[in-house]
Protein backbone atom coordinates (compact mmCIF):
# COMPACT_ATOMS: atom_id res chain seq x y z
CA UNK A 1 0.00 0.00 0.00
CA UNK A 2 3.26 2.26 0.78
CA UNK A 3 4.78 1.27 -2.24
CA UNK A 4 1.29 2.31 -4.17
CA UNK A 5 1.02 5.59 -2.23
CA UNK A 6 5.12 6.43 -3.31
CA UNK A 7 3.70 5.52 -6.78
CA UNK A 8 0.75 7.64 -6.84
CA UNK A 9 2.40 10.41 -5.62
CA UNK A 10 5.63 10.22 -8.06
CA UNK A 11 2.43 9.78 -11.22
CA UNK A 12 0.79 13.26 -9.79
CA UNK A 13 3.98 14.79 -9.54
CA UNK A 14 5.37 13.32 -12.93
CA UNK A 15 2.02 15.37 -14.17
CA UNK A 16 2.44 18.25 -12.71
CA UNK A 17 5.90 18.68 -13.97
CA UNK A 18 4.57 18.00 -17.84
CA UNK A 19 2.18 20.16 -17.14
CA UNK A 20 4.04 22.85 -15.84
CA UNK A 21 6.82 22.58 -18.57
CA UNK A 22 3.67 22.68 -20.87
CA UNK A 23 2.68 25.82 -19.73
CA UNK A 24 6.40 27.63 -19.98
CA UNK A 25 6.49 26.32 -23.75
CA UNK A 26 3.05 27.79 -24.26
CA UNK A 27 4.26 31.26 -22.39
CA UNK A 28 6.53 32.28 -25.23
CA UNK A 29 5.60 31.99 -28.80
CA UNK A 30 7.15 28.75 -31.01
CA UNK A 31 9.44 31.52 -32.96
CA UNK A 32 11.15 32.40 -29.92
CA UNK A 33 11.97 28.62 -29.38
CA UNK A 34 12.73 27.72 -32.95
CA UNK A 35 14.15 30.58 -33.42
CA UNK A 36 17.00 30.53 -31.16
CA UNK A 37 17.80 26.74 -32.54
CA UNK A 38 21.61 27.19 -34.05
CA UNK A 39 21.77 23.53 -34.92
CA UNK A 40 19.60 20.44 -36.32
CA UNK A 41 18.40 17.75 -33.84
CA UNK A 42 20.03 14.56 -33.99
CA UNK A 43 17.15 12.37 -35.22
CA UNK A 44 16.01 10.94 -38.51
CA UNK A 45 14.90 13.41 -41.02
CA UNK A 46 11.42 14.38 -41.04
CA UNK A 47 9.39 16.98 -41.86
CA UNK A 48 6.85 17.92 -39.04
CA UNK A 49 3.10 19.05 -39.90
CA UNK A 50 2.17 21.91 -42.69
CA UNK A 51 4.33 24.11 -44.33
CA UNK A 52 3.01 27.00 -42.02
CA UNK A 53 2.58 25.18 -38.74
CA UNK A 54 5.28 22.66 -38.20
CA UNK A 55 8.71 21.92 -37.80
CA UNK A 56 11.93 20.05 -38.87
CA UNK A 57 13.22 16.80 -37.37
CA UNK A 58 17.12 15.85 -38.58
CA UNK A 59 17.41 18.63 -41.16
CA UNK A 60 20.44 18.65 -43.45
CA UNK A 61 21.99 22.27 -45.01
CA UNK A 62 22.88 23.09 -48.62
CA UNK A 63 26.72 23.92 -48.45
CA UNK A 64 27.52 27.03 -49.01
CA UNK A 65 29.13 26.82 -52.17
CA UNK A 66 28.20 24.32 -54.73
CA UNK A 67 29.49 23.96 -58.26
CA UNK A 68 26.31 25.97 -59.64
CA UNK A 69 24.99 27.81 -56.91
CA UNK A 70 26.46 29.99 -53.26
CA UNK A 71 23.78 30.98 -50.34
CA UNK A 72 23.08 34.12 -49.40
CA UNK A 73 21.80 35.62 -46.02
CA UNK A 74 24.24 33.29 -44.45
CA UNK A 75 23.89 35.11 -40.36
CA UNK A 76 19.78 33.96 -40.85
CA UNK A 77 21.16 30.21 -40.45
CA UNK A 78 18.10 29.11 -42.76
CA UNK A 79 19.57 26.99 -45.29
CA UNK A 80 18.49 24.00 -43.29
CA UNK A 81 15.91 21.28 -45.54
CA UNK A 82 15.16 17.92 -45.96
CA UNK A 83 17.91 15.81 -47.59
CA UNK A 84 14.98 15.68 -50.83
CA UNK A 85 14.58 19.83 -50.19
CA UNK A 86 18.64 20.20 -50.60
CA UNK A 87 18.83 17.41 -53.37
CA UNK A 88 15.93 19.61 -55.69
CA UNK A 89 18.09 22.89 -55.16
CA UNK A 90 21.27 21.42 -56.24
CA UNK A 91 20.13 19.38 -59.22
CA UNK A 92 17.86 22.82 -60.44
CA UNK A 93 21.56 24.67 -59.85
CA UNK A 94 22.95 22.08 -61.86
CA UNK A 95 20.51 21.77 -64.85
CA UNK A 96 19.94 25.48 -64.75
CA UNK A 97 23.33 26.53 -65.88
CA UNK A 98 23.86 23.75 -67.98
CA UNK A 99 20.41 24.07 -69.91
CA UNK A 100 18.70 27.52 -69.36
CA UNK A 101 21.65 29.97 -69.28
CA UNK A 102 21.78 30.74 -65.90
CA UNK A 103 24.61 31.42 -63.92
CA UNK A 104 23.71 29.17 -61.21
CA UNK A 105 21.73 30.13 -58.39
CA UNK A 106 21.75 32.31 -55.49
CA UNK A 107 19.74 30.58 -52.55
CA UNK A 108 17.75 32.41 -50.05
CA UNK A 109 16.07 31.52 -46.90
CA UNK A 110 15.26 27.74 -46.62
CA UNK A 111 14.35 26.69 -43.01
CA UNK A 112 15.93 27.23 -39.35
CA UNK A 113 18.14 24.12 -38.24
CA UNK A 114 14.79 22.66 -36.91
CA UNK A 115 12.79 24.44 -38.26
CA UNK A 116 9.39 25.98 -37.07
CA UNK A 117 7.85 29.38 -36.93
CA UNK A 118 10.58 32.15 -37.22
CA UNK A 119 11.71 35.02 -35.51
CA UNK A 120 11.10 37.21 -38.59
CA UNK A 121 9.34 37.34 -42.35
CA UNK A 122 8.11 34.39 -43.53
CA UNK A 123 4.65 32.38 -42.46
CA UNK A 124 5.60 29.06 -44.46
CA UNK A 125 9.53 27.53 -44.33
CA UNK A 126 8.82 26.07 -41.38
CA UNK A 127 9.39 22.00 -42.39
CA UNK A 128 12.47 21.79 -44.55
CA UNK A 129 10.12 21.83 -48.11
CA UNK A 130 10.04 25.55 -48.85
CA UNK A 131 12.97 27.40 -50.67
CA UNK A 132 13.57 30.86 -51.81
CA UNK A 133 15.58 30.92 -54.99
CA UNK A 134 17.04 35.16 -56.42
CA UNK A 135 15.86 36.07 -59.28
CA UNK A 136 19.57 37.54 -60.09
CA UNK A 137 21.71 34.98 -61.28
CA UNK A 138 24.69 33.75 -59.04
CA UNK A 139 27.90 35.76 -60.19
CA UNK A 140 31.14 34.91 -61.79
CA UNK A 141 33.03 35.33 -58.27
CA UNK A 142 32.65 33.81 -55.01
CA UNK A 143 30.97 36.66 -52.50
CA UNK A 144 32.60 37.14 -49.12
CA UNK A 145 30.37 37.17 -46.32
CA UNK A 146 29.71 40.65 -46.41
CA UNK A 147 28.26 40.82 -49.54
CA UNK A 148 26.04 37.73 -49.51
CA UNK A 149 24.12 39.42 -46.81
CA UNK A 150 23.28 42.63 -48.54
CA UNK A 151 22.59 41.54 -51.92
CA UNK A 152 20.15 43.50 -53.77
CA UNK A 153 16.65 42.72 -53.97
CA UNK A 154 16.26 43.21 -57.55
CA UNK A 155 12.83 43.42 -58.79
CA UNK A 156 12.20 42.17 -62.17
CA UNK A 157 9.33 44.34 -62.60
CA UNK A 158 8.65 47.80 -64.04
CA UNK A 159 8.01 50.97 -61.31
CA UNK A 160 3.72 50.11 -61.95
CA UNK A 161 4.55 46.79 -59.67
CA UNK A 162 2.34 44.95 -62.25
CA UNK A 163 4.22 43.94 -65.01
CA UNK A 164 8.12 42.80 -65.90
CA UNK A 165 10.52 45.07 -67.03
CA UNK A 166 11.47 43.94 -70.51
CA UNK A 167 15.13 45.35 -69.60
CA UNK A 168 15.79 42.97 -66.91
CA UNK A 169 13.37 40.08 -67.65
CA UNK A 170 14.96 37.13 -69.78
CA UNK A 171 13.96 33.70 -71.05
CA UNK A 172 16.61 32.57 -68.92
CA UNK A 173 14.39 33.38 -66.01
CA UNK A 174 10.84 31.97 -67.56
CA UNK A 175 13.00 28.80 -68.47
CA UNK A 176 14.57 28.85 -64.89
CA UNK A 177 10.86 28.98 -62.86
CA UNK A 178 9.33 26.29 -65.68
CA UNK A 179 12.18 24.19 -64.91
CA UNK A 180 11.56 24.39 -61.06
CA UNK A 181 7.91 23.61 -61.78
CA UNK A 182 8.54 20.83 -63.77
CA UNK A 183 10.16 18.48 -61.14
CA UNK A 184 7.37 16.15 -60.05
CA UNK A 185 8.18 16.49 -56.96
CA UNK A 186 7.32 20.52 -56.78
CA UNK A 187 4.01 20.93 -55.45
CA UNK A 188 3.86 24.57 -56.32
CA UNK A 189 6.05 27.66 -57.53
CA UNK A 190 5.13 30.76 -55.96
CA UNK A 191 6.06 34.22 -58.08
CA UNK A 192 4.08 37.94 -58.40
CA UNK A 193 1.04 37.93 -60.16
CA UNK A 194 3.12 40.35 -62.56
CA UNK A 195 5.72 37.30 -63.58
CA UNK A 196 2.53 34.70 -63.86
CA UNK A 197 1.03 37.22 -66.10
CA UNK A 198 4.47 36.99 -68.39
CA UNK A 199 4.52 33.40 -68.30
CA UNK A 200 0.98 33.18 -69.18
CA UNK A 201 1.68 35.07 -72.12
CA UNK A 202 4.94 33.63 -73.43
CA UNK A 203 5.16 30.25 -72.47
CA UNK A 204 4.89 27.82 -75.36
CA UNK A 205 3.99 24.17 -75.90
CA UNK A 206 4.65 21.71 -73.18
CA UNK A 207 5.91 24.42 -71.07
CA UNK A 208 2.34 25.74 -70.46
CA UNK A 209 1.30 22.09 -68.74
CA UNK A 210 3.29 23.56 -65.37
CA UNK A 211 1.47 27.30 -65.47
CA UNK A 212 -1.02 25.64 -62.68
CA UNK A 213 1.55 25.11 -59.94
CA UNK A 214 3.06 28.39 -60.76
CA UNK A 215 1.00 30.78 -58.24
CA UNK A 216 0.20 34.16 -58.33
CA UNK A 217 1.40 35.51 -54.15
CA UNK A 218 2.33 38.94 -52.94
CA UNK A 219 6.36 39.57 -53.30
CA UNK A 220 8.21 37.31 -54.86
CA UNK A 221 9.34 39.72 -57.88
CA UNK A 222 13.15 39.15 -56.57
CA UNK A 223 13.36 36.07 -55.93
CA UNK A 224 10.87 33.06 -56.42
CA UNK A 225 9.79 30.07 -53.76
CA UNK A 226 9.53 26.32 -54.47
CA UNK A 227 7.44 24.18 -52.47
CA UNK A 228 7.98 20.69 -52.14
CA UNK A 229 5.24 17.78 -51.73
CA UNK A 230 5.76 16.00 -48.94
CA UNK A 231 8.08 12.98 -49.10
CA UNK A 232 7.28 9.49 -49.75
CA UNK A 233 7.42 7.82 -46.56
CA UNK A 234 6.98 11.05 -44.24
CA UNK A 235 4.04 9.89 -42.15
CA UNK A 236 4.40 13.34 -39.92
CA UNK A 237 3.74 15.40 -43.10
CA UNK A 238 0.90 17.40 -43.90
CA UNK A 239 0.26 17.50 -48.03
CA UNK A 240 -1.18 20.56 -49.12
CA UNK A 241 -4.28 20.65 -51.50
CA UNK A 242 -3.17 19.83 -55.36
CA UNK A 243 -3.50 23.71 -57.32
CA UNK A 244 -5.80 23.34 -59.81
CA UNK A 245 -5.69 21.69 -63.32
CA UNK A 246 -6.37 25.06 -65.12
CA UNK A 247 -3.98 27.34 -65.54
CA UNK A 248 -4.34 30.23 -63.68
CA UNK A 249 -3.98 32.73 -66.53
CA UNK A 250 -8.10 33.74 -66.66
CA UNK A 251 -9.91 35.05 -63.72
CA UNK A 252 -7.83 34.20 -60.59
CA UNK A 253 -4.53 36.38 -62.32
CA UNK A 254 -6.73 39.24 -62.96
CA UNK A 255 -7.71 39.49 -59.21
CA UNK A 256 -4.70 38.71 -58.05
CA UNK A 257 -3.04 41.57 -60.39
CA UNK A 258 -6.18 43.77 -59.16
CA UNK A 259 -5.04 43.16 -55.46
CA UNK A 260 -1.30 43.65 -56.24
CA UNK A 261 -2.03 46.83 -58.45
CA UNK A 262 -0.43 50.42 -56.24
CA UNK A 263 -3.22 52.08 -54.54
CA UNK A 264 -2.75 56.11 -53.25
CA UNK A 265 -1.96 56.18 -49.95
CA UNK A 266 -4.97 57.73 -48.32
CA UNK A 267 -4.02 59.66 -44.67
CA UNK A 268 -6.85 57.78 -41.80
CA UNK A 269 -8.37 60.64 -40.20
CA UNK A 270 -9.12 58.67 -37.03
CA UNK A 271 -6.31 56.42 -35.54
CA UNK A 272 -5.34 53.22 -36.90
CA UNK A 273 -6.27 50.52 -34.30
CA UNK A 274 -3.37 47.90 -34.74
CA UNK A 275 -4.61 44.56 -34.24
CA UNK A 276 -2.44 42.10 -31.82
CA UNK A 277 -0.19 40.01 -33.45
CA UNK A 278 -1.50 36.28 -33.20
CA UNK A 279 1.87 34.18 -32.38
CA UNK A 280 1.88 29.91 -33.19
CA UNK A 281 2.87 28.75 -30.17
CA UNK A 282 4.61 25.25 -29.48
CA UNK A 283 0.56 23.79 -28.50
CA UNK A 284 -0.49 24.52 -32.08
CA UNK A 285 2.48 22.32 -33.55
CA UNK A 286 2.46 18.70 -33.80
CA UNK A 287 3.42 17.29 -30.74
CA UNK A 288 6.82 15.73 -32.15
CA UNK A 289 7.95 18.94 -32.57
CA UNK A 290 8.64 19.12 -28.52
CA UNK A 291 10.83 15.85 -29.11
CA UNK A 292 12.73 18.02 -32.02
CA UNK A 293 13.41 20.80 -29.37
CA UNK A 294 14.55 19.09 -26.82
CA UNK A 295 16.92 16.66 -28.96
CA UNK A 296 20.61 16.72 -28.76
CA UNK A 297 22.07 18.79 -31.47
CA UNK A 298 24.49 17.22 -34.19
CA UNK A 299 27.84 18.02 -33.52
CA UNK A 300 28.41 21.43 -35.63
CA UNK A 301 26.91 22.96 -39.08
CA UNK A 302 29.75 21.23 -41.19
CA UNK A 303 28.58 17.36 -39.95
CA UNK A 304 25.21 18.11 -40.82
CA UNK A 305 25.93 19.71 -44.44
CA UNK A 306 24.27 17.61 -47.35
CA UNK A 307 26.60 16.30 -49.44
CA UNK A 308 24.83 13.93 -52.44
CA UNK A 309 27.82 12.81 -53.68
CA UNK A 310 29.57 16.35 -54.02
CA UNK A 311 32.99 16.24 -52.44
CA UNK A 312 33.13 18.76 -49.88
CA UNK A 313 36.16 20.93 -49.19
CA UNK A 314 38.74 18.80 -46.62
CA UNK A 315 40.30 21.85 -45.41
CA UNK A 316 37.40 23.06 -43.44
CA UNK A 317 38.12 22.08 -39.93
CA UNK A 318 34.34 20.87 -38.66
CA UNK A 319 35.55 21.37 -34.76
CA UNK A 320 34.75 24.98 -33.86
CA UNK A 321 32.21 24.98 -30.87
CA UNK A 322 30.19 22.21 -29.05
CA UNK A 323 27.06 22.01 -29.80
CA UNK A 324 24.90 24.49 -28.90
CA UNK A 325 27.54 26.75 -27.55
CA UNK A 326 27.78 30.32 -29.41
CA UNK A 327 31.16 30.51 -31.20
CA UNK A 328 33.39 33.23 -29.86
CA UNK A 329 32.53 36.77 -32.34
CA UNK A 330 36.82 36.64 -32.24
CA UNK A 331 36.69 33.26 -34.22
CA UNK A 332 34.39 34.24 -36.24
CA UNK A 333 35.86 37.16 -37.62
CA UNK A 334 39.44 35.00 -37.57
CA UNK A 335 38.18 32.53 -40.35
CA UNK A 336 36.59 32.70 -43.81
CA UNK A 337 34.82 29.61 -43.12
CA UNK A 338 31.13 29.77 -43.25
CA UNK A 339 30.56 26.18 -41.25
CA UNK A 340 31.72 28.25 -38.20
CA UNK A 341 29.57 30.84 -38.25
CA UNK A 342 27.00 31.02 -35.34
CA UNK A 343 24.78 33.96 -36.27
CA UNK A 344 23.36 36.91 -33.90
CA UNK A 345 19.75 36.20 -33.56
CA UNK A 346 19.37 39.75 -32.09
CA UNK A 347 20.66 41.17 -35.38
CA UNK A 348 18.94 39.11 -38.27
CA UNK A 349 17.75 41.40 -41.28
CA UNK A 350 14.73 42.43 -41.48
CA UNK A 351 13.32 40.69 -44.57
CA UNK A 352 10.14 42.14 -46.52
CA UNK A 353 7.13 40.67 -44.60
CA UNK A 354 4.39 38.83 -46.73
CA UNK A 355 0.50 37.76 -46.30
CA UNK A 356 0.79 34.18 -45.22
CA UNK A 357 1.14 31.96 -48.48
CA UNK A 358 -1.31 30.24 -50.15
ZN1 LIG B 1 9.58 31.85 -49.54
Amino acid sequence: MKAFGFRLLALVLSVLAAASAAFAQDAVPAKQLFGKMVLPSLQRTAPLGFYAKGCLAGGVAIPVDGPAWQVIHLSRNRRWGTPEMIALIERLAREAKAKDGWNGLLVGDISQPRGGPMLTGHASHQIGLDADIWLTPMPAHNMGYQEREVVPEASVLKKDMLHVDARKWTKAHARLIVRAASYPEVERVFVHPGIKKKLCDTLEGSDRSVLNKIRPIYGHHYHFHIRMKCPPGSAGCEDQVDPPADSGCGKPLTQWLDKVRPRPVVKPTKPVKVAKPKHLMLSALPDACVAVLKAPAVANMAAAEFSNGIETNAEIPVTAYAAEQPAQASLIAASDDFSLFVPDLRNIPEPEMRPAAQ
